[in-house]
């Protein structure tokens, strides 16, 4: 409470701020997971690595617009040129069929191993295009997913929070039980003797559910079930892409018949794509009687396409991924330490971390569902308050996702403040 108390005095402009904003913004908010009570700040400005809010305070970014914002919040060299000569030279959106989307779509099915990709706006999108294509290639109907997954704002099952009440749950069948294959076996047999099973849309790691990652055995064993089934293994990469080189799908050797991907593969802008076996995604191809729409404004728009293959070739090559992916293992290995003995734990891959507070601080997280169960979100939240007071921005729930140009001294400064927190706070951590 002293915490909370002491941001609201310390941020007067933002809450001005948000007083104006819901006034035309429901709660002044337009990204449900941005809403922080007791008011969210106002960020007046983003530059590299660095968030600017409107009562001058400046943080250290390290939660990459939940995963992203890889590439910083100044575009790269490579970004800004490929953008600023797009914009001279070929227009924004031009309403016909470009260059450039071939280009970003050959550059995507050789880096993920993709026969045939096409493009959304966002993750959601891409998601429901790749759920809809499941449908029409098995004739079914029901798509299992996992308690704690994350596919969308219309496709949130959530672990934690309440139910989202925007999803159709008759068309989804919710696995309580992330990493549990046994439970996941059982109800994909139960669907599939009922004649109805579709797929499978499974995150390799539960981003928003608390960033656990899916182990391989389970992962797999779900891409064997969906195959004995005859369902399509739908692998959402919307947020482990960034992982390894070629995703997370094939650095485990996971085999989706579809992938979905997005955030940070469109360079900055809005960006959603899905891809996958040439068979399941010939639903698509208007050239075939009877194939699916796909048909949105901005699938191809210029500045997305642009700009996302000029990040992925010029930038995020597979070099810089391996190495980047290596400094976010180090950091979360060092975070540990600093927690070791106290109520505060990590979990993730590569340049994705979660941060914990748990009552024994040791209990093993396998699922977003254990996340809900086990957090101390007052905890959380006296580490969230007391990190924007050091000037680091994380996402609230205790959701790390690290910028590309983030240094080493950076890193340092933040596990230094880790630690002289815990150490702060020893009698109740
Ligand atoms: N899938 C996953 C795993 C995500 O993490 C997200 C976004 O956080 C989405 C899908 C949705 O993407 P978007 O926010 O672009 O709609």
């Amino acid at each position: 409470a002293a915490a909370e108390s002491r941001f609201a005095t310390n941020n007067p402009l933002s809450r001005a701020q948000h007083e104006l904003a819901i006034s035309s913004l429901p709660g002044g908010n337009t990204r449900t997971l941005l809403h922080t009570p007791p008011f969210p700040l106002t960020i007046a400005r983003g530059e590299e690595t660095y968030l600017y809010d409107l009562d001058g305070h400046k943080y250290l970014d390290l939660a990459g617009d939940l995963s992203a914002g890889l590439f910083s919040h100044t575009p790269p060299p490579p970004v800004l040129t490929a953008l600023t000569t797009a914009l001279a030279t070929v227009g924004l959106s031009l309403g016909g069929t470009t260059l450039a989307e071939q280009r970003h779509a050959s550059l995507l099915c050789a880096r993920f191993g993709l026969d045939r990709v096409r493009f959304a706006n966002t993750g959601t999108e891409a998601n429901l295009y790749a759920v809809a294509a499941a449908r029409r290639f098995t004739g079914k109907r029901k798509v299992v997913v996992f308690a704690g997954g994350y596919h969308g704002g219309v496709l949130s099952f959530p672990g934690r929070e309440a139910a989202a009440g925007n999803v159709d749950r008759g068309e989804y069948v919710v696995v309580e039980g992330y990493n549990d294959l046994e439970k996941a076996r059982e109800v994909m047999a139960r669907v599939a003797e009922e004649g109805d099973l579709a797929g499978v849309l499974v995150e390799g790691l539960q981003g928003a559910g608390g960033v656990i990652p899916g182990r391989e055995g389970f992962l797999k064993g779900l891409r064997s079930a969906a195959r004995k089934a005859g369902a399509v293994f739908i692998l959402d990469e919307v947020m482990t892409s960034r992982l390894a080189p070629g995703g997370l799908g094939q650095e485990m050797g996971l085999e989706p018949d579809l992938v979905t991907l997005g955030k940070y593969l469109g360079g900055g802008f809005a960006f959603g794509a899905f891809g996958g076996r040439e068979e399941v995604m010939a639903v698509y191809d208007p050239r075939r009687e009877g194939a699916l729409g796909h048909s949105g404004t901005f699938n191809n728009n210029t500045m997305a396409m642009h700009a996302g293959r000029a990040a992925l070739e010029e930038v995020y090559t597979p070099e810089v991924c391996v190495e980047f992916n290596a400094r976010g293992d180090r950091l979360r290995e060092r975070l540990a330490q600093a927690g070791k003995g106290t109520r505060m734990s990590f979990t993730g891959r590569g340049s994705l971390i979660g941060v914990h507070c748990t009552e024994d601080g040791t209990e093993e997280m396998l699922s977003g569902g254990d996340v809900a169960g086990k957090e101390r979100r007052d905890l959380n939240d006296l580490f969230w308050f007391e990190m924007l007071e050091d000037g680091f921005w994380i996402a609230r729930r205790g959701y790390m996702a690290l910028i590309l140009q983030t240094t080493d001294g950076e890193v340092d400064r933040f596990v230094d403040a880790v630690a002289k927190f815990l150490d702060r706070h020893r009698g109740i951590f």
